[in-house]
């Protein structure tokens, strides 16, 4: 194993550590264990050379002037520092931590940069306390609104209250941390959470795009019957064409390439053995990497909601709870990436992400790629989640690699 790869490991060991909860690994936003968090990371960083912060939304910054002056571009380089409730080590942390050690790897070999590098670790992306995903990076590019700070968490506080002791401050809404023609691009490194890298045996992949979702809820209503005395055909059993559906969802994401859709929860009501459900009420998650296909895919699941619901003489409600729009990964940037890892893997995988990332809420900001690191059986938000140390030594030769070859195309 290569240093570079054994410190980096150390690092995440190290970081997995700083815990809300003994036993476990769970950081939520500016909780007592994400402000250790911080400070521990901001050590590294400044191990690194890096002049360290911490904005108003709780992000940690580890800024590397450039040689070039203060007229240079930033490259940003980053991911998030919350977790999920026991989680695993690598998730976020990988694409904080990484980029640390390709710099101080970049000074050791005495090579100066024609760019700034900033390395964000954001403070939230879960969504776990506050239900609300990615306030750390809508913080950093200007994007949080007045009614992001009304969420409440489990406790009562809001996430303005949560802000505002934090920083013994009133908190007011940041503008973006640059103005667009500052920046180079943003990259993120993190581990896969999927099974496609370890099925074609390879350590790393570069990211096309981040799908777009759509998420449902769906409410098939029929009317509640004896399940002894009710004959078949004098039957609206709502749950049969909830389940209905559900296959019709399924079978039309697998003959659509790229397209995943699935039916997560479902309840039923009355709910009783030996009663025909009078109410379905369940979920949709619709997700691709464009977006003109999501919503063809959408189109037909309300056409075939509505044609079950006719014939088995239901009522039928659809209301969409969450609709993100797809990011296509800038083409000069993951292009960059991609010769990387032919270098140093010797040949590369393109893939999109069926995950949501900072990158998303970044591509409003600056151009966004990313790198994926195979995870182990895909596993991801979980204890046992795993990249091999071998893996993450590619990750950080690529990562280096990357860095100096836009060192390469912005100095001449
Ligand atoms: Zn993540």
């Amino acid at each position: 194993m290569n240093a570079g790869a054994k410190l980096l490991v150390r690092y995440l060991d190290e970081l997995a550590q700083v815990t809300d909860e003994p036993g476990k690994l769970t950081r939520t936003f500016l909780s007592p264990a994400m402000r250790r968090a911080n400070a521990l990371v901001a050590d590294w960083m400044r191990a690194t050379g890096l002049a360290t912060r911490e904005d108003t939304t709780g992000n940690l910054i580890g800024r590397l002037e450039s040689p070039a002056g203060p007229r240079a571009r930033t490259l940003l380089l980053g991911s998030h520092l919350d977790t999920v409730r026991d989680a695993g080590r690598f998730d976020g942390a990988l694409g904080v931590l990484l980029p640390i050690i390709a710099l101080a790897e970049l000074r050791r070999r005495k090579v100066s940069l024609p760019f700034a590098v900033e390395v964000l670790g954001f403070s939230e992306e879960e969504g776990v306390r506050f239900a609300s995903a990615y306030l750390g990076s809508k913080g950093y590019t200007g994007q949080l609104r007045a009614s992001d700070l009304g969420f409440a968490d489990a406790k009562g506080f809001t996430v303005r209250s949560a802000l505002e002791s934090h920083h013994g401050a009133l908190f007011t809404l940041p503008k973006p941390a640059h103005r667009k023609r500052d920046l180079l691009g943003y990259v993120e490194v993190h581990i896969e959470q999927g099974p496609v890298l370890e099925v074609k045996k390879l350590a790393v992949g570069v990211v096309t795009a981040i799908a777009g979702q759509t998420r449902a809820k769906l409410l098939f209503k029929g009317h509640a019957g004896h399940a002894g005395t009710t004959p078949m055909n004098l039957r609206r059993d709502a749950l049969a064409g909830a389940a209905e559906f559900t296959l019709a969802a399924e079978s039309l994401a697998k003959r659509t390439p790229g397209l995943v859709a699935t039916v997560g929860t479902m309840s039923v009501a009355p709910g009783a053995a030996n009663v025909i459900p009078a109410e379905a009420a369940f979920s949709l998650d619709l997700r691709h990497p464009r977006d003109a296909v999501r919503h063809h895919a959408l189109r037909q699941l309300r056409a075939t909601a509505d044609r079950i619901a006719r014939r088995r003489k239901l009522s039928f409600a659809w209301t969409t709870t969450q609709d993100n729009a797809a990011v296509t990964c800038a083409p000069a940037l993951a292009a960059a990436l991609t010769a990387s890892v032919r270098t140093v893997q010797g040949c590369s995988l393109a893939l999109p992400s069926g995950a949501g990332h900072d990158a998303v809420v970044m591509s409003a900001l600056t151009p966004v790629a990313m790198l994926f690191v195979r995870s182990r059986a895909g596993l991801s938000h979980h204890p046992d989640e795993y990249s091999s140390p071998a893996d993450l030594g590619v990750a950080l030769d690529v990562l280096i690699d990357f860095i100096e070859r836009l060192a390469r195309t912005h100095s001449s």
